[in-house]
């Protein structure tokens, strides 16, 4: 059995105790529509199992949500005749994530984008990034 948490939304809403707009669902995934959207079409996918974040989750559950994203993003936005989308991931303390069960943000963009975030690029130093190469590889 997946783990679970009886305090969070959205493991009531794999359970049925909270309605949701399904959209589609198999062993470890369910996907739905976003109670708050940002624009038409506005959809999450979610594992089954509580993991408050992506790096938290078994491998073979975040593969089974992301080969779902495709068909869905596909689906979600020919529905609403969007020429786009964004992909939308939190998370985390300070990441913006208010949910803390894994979930993936389908946002069809119909004309105006409604998801907005500032990106400065910085420049990447080659002696840090040698180190950070090797700081990161030694965590996998
Ligand atoms: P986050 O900020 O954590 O990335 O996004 C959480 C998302 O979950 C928000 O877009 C919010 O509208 C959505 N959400 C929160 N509670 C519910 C709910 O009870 N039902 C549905 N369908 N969506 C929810
Ligand atoms: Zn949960």
């Amino acid at each position: 059995m997946p783990p679970t948490d009886t305090d969070c939304v959205f493991c009531k809403i794999v359970a049925g105790l909270i309605h949701c707009h399904k959209l589609l669902e198999n062993e470890h995934v369910l996907a739905f529509l976003d109670i708050g959207p940002l624009s038409p079409g506005h959809c999450l996918v979610i594992p089954k199992g509580h993991w408050a974040t992506l790096d938290a989750m078994p491998a073979e559950v975040a593969g089974a949500c992301g080969s779902v994203l495709p068909t869905l993003a596909k689906a979600a936005r020919s529905a609403v005749n969007a020429k786009a989308f964004n992909v939308l991931q939190n998370n985390g303390p300070g990441s913006g994530q208010a949910v803390h069960h894994v979930h993936f943000h389908i946002i069809p963009i119909d004309g105006e984008r409604k998801l907005h975030f500032q990106w400065t690029p910085g420049q990447l130093d080659p002696t840090q990034a040698a180190h950070l190469c090797q700081a990161i590889t030694r965590q996998l």
